[in-house]
């Protein structure tokens, strides 16, 4: 099966506070794997992501005090242009308020570096993400076709207050932006699937991803929620996750329908990834972007 894995990290471990390195190994991976060094490496991911069965990856960045802000849209463009094959990769850039002053500026600056998405992290990075300048952002994203992703759940960095993880707060900006692609990473794990189950089936323009759901636990809620396998997106959050294999071998005990998985594990993503890449182009992202730059020097 081929698959398409939504939600993954990569950057530079030795930059990795110490708390994140232990998150990013507590989980053993497969033996004779070391996730410092496939996260770290474009070429050593793509050849354990293949080996899995993955096509293809989106990398997410992740500029907050977990990576001592050094995770940001130029490092994860950075990793995925060293990688030999460039369809592999889809990067997603990270803005952060707290750390840019000027959020417009940082999309515009992300999108000349050749980022397809953003992933936000209000809870880790301590921002409420309705912020005029972040609606601002979110509000180029609709315009430009930037699919965005939000942390959504229980987080685990150690000095994180746990606030704007619910999924239903992310209402307003899905009401707002009916044009935008959310997605609600982990649908808000593990306390509030029913919100996150609820929000996607509520909004056309709002999905999620399974990363760090129990695949018997995502039965369950597709059971309860109608079509609501055509809104979700396979993520491994590797690697959190730890073994990949391990993780598939889950899907597989689940027993999960092999058109649901389908859906889930590659269409899904395909047809969203696949839309959101042609309006990019259709509407001259690139282009904006550098007029934009030029013209606020
Ligand atoms: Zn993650």
């Amino acid at each position: 099966m081929n698959i398409i894995d939504l939600h993954v990290h990569a950057g530079d471990f030795k930059f990795l506070r110490d708390d994140i390195q232990n998150l990013l190994t507590h989980k053993a991976l497969e033996p004779g794997f070391s996730v410092s060094q496939i996260y770290s490496n474009a070429d050593q991911m793509e050849s354990y992501m293949r080996q899995q069965g993955v096509v293809r990856t989106i990398v997410i960045a992740e500029c907050g005090p977990g990576t001592f802000f050094t995770n940001d849209s130029r490092s994860i463009a950075n990793f995925a242009e060293k990688a030999k094959n460039n369809d592999f990769f889809i990067t997603f850039g990270n803005i952060n308020p707290n750390y840019h002053r000027n959020p417009a500026q940082e999309f515009w600056i992300s999108i000349l570096l050749g980022v397809n998405g953003f992933k936000f992290y209000p809870a880790d990075h301590a921002f409420d993400p309705f912020l005029p300048s972040m609606m601002e952002v979110y509000g180029l994203c609709e315009k430009f076709s930037l699919p965005i992703m939000f942390h959504t759940g229980l987080t685990a960095q150690k000095d994180t207050e746990q606030r704007f993880i619910h999924p239903f707060e992310f209402k307003q900006i899905a009401e707002a932006y009916p044009g935008l692609t959310i997605i609600l990473a982990h649908c808000g794990k593990p306390l509030w699937y029913k919100e996150a189950f609820t929000m996607a089936s509520s909004f056309t323009n709002v999905y999620l991803d399974t990363s760090l759901v129990e695949p018997k636990t995502l039965k369950e809620y597709i059971a309860m929620f109608p079509k609501i396998e055509k809104k979700i997106f396979f993520g491994s959050d590797w690697p959190v996750t730890g073994s990949y294999t391990e993780l598939l071998s889950k899907y597989k005990q689940a027993e999960i329908s092999s058109d649901i998985i389908l859906d889930i594990f590659y269409s899904n993503a395909e047809k969203m990834l696949s839309e959101a890449l042609q309006k990019q182009q259709l509407a001259e992202v690139k282009s904006a972007a550098k007029n934009y730059l030029s013209n606020n020097a």
